[in-house]
């Protein structure tokens, strides 16, 4: 029900964590984070309150500067921790938190059963991170532009393309630590500008301790998140011309 996202200089799990508990107010029933350091993907989720996943983190040093968090309000499989997020795919190597409902989850489902993908949780969202996969491991003939700058990006739009409902997305991938890729379509999205160091959240008010310049995405657009900037493009795989917007915010 509630996303966060951070790529930069500093140390991402804390500011994660603030961003979920700014984001509380929507209600959930489980949350969850996942990080990049030194080339491994560190996937952290806890039934129940914030603090059940605070505890749960405070036993390590986290250094890694990219990230992203969940507070899930479950519409498909249980609230149990297995079904929290975030999604990982088979080798582990990306991880997906998700707003909304993909309501054609269960045909993508089978047929990347078929192709050999490992399905560990009851959720509609774990599709999507299964087929980022398949499209970075088996890339279509049809890429797009967009994959000379990164085959992650690519098969990110490859895959919002095959799916319907309503989703807002961030992503991130142990072979590409330095990008943060975040997708909106009929579920809000936000996108916050510092200096060398962006943020991505479902609600602005887990951005403006950090920054009050902030884009939302419109439906049909996807952005990716670099330490150096930020990018938009539509579905189709077009670059568009966005600039953030500076908020008035009264604490
Ligand atoms: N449909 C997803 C799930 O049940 C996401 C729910 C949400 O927006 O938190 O896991």
């Amino acid at each position: 029900c509630g996303i966060v996202g951070y790529i930069g200089t500093r140390p991402a799990s804390n500011i994660l964590l603030e961003g979920l508990q700014k984001l509380e107010y929507r209600g959930y029933d489980s949350a969850g984070v996942a990080t990049i350091s030194e080339g491994e993907l560190q996937c952290v989720r806890a039934k129940g309150k914030l603090q059940n996943l605070q505890d749960k983190l405070a036993g390590y040093e986290n250094l890694a500067r990219v990230g992203i968090g969940h507070t899930r309000w479950a519409t498909h499989g249980k609230p149990e921790e297995y079904n929290a997020h975030p999604h990982t795919d088979t080798a582990r190597r990306l991880a997906v938190v998700q707003n909304g409902i993909i309501e054609n989850y269960r045909e993508l489902r089978e047929d990347l059963k078929a192709k050999g993908h490992k399905f560990l949780s009851d959720t509609d969202t774990e599709v999507v991170p299964h087929l980022i996969a398949e499209f970075m491991k088996n890339p279509p003939h049809h890429l797009s532009p967009l994959s000379l700058q990164s085959l992650f990006l690519e098969a990110v739009r490859l895959a919002a393309n095959c799916l319907q409902g309503a989703f807002a997305l961030a992503i991130i991938c142990v072979d590409f630590s330095d990008e943060l890729i975040v997708v909106r379509q009929q579920a809000p999205l936000v996108i916050g500008f510092g200096q060398g160091e962006f943020f991505c959240a479902s609600d602005t008010p887990a951005i403006v301790p950090h920054t009050r310049a902030v884009l939302p995405l419109e439906n049909g657009e996807l952005a990716r998140l670099t330490p150096m900037g930020v990018e938009v493009y539509t579905f189709a795989g077009d670059r568009l011309k966005k600039f953030p917007r500076t908020l008035n915010w009264n604490p």
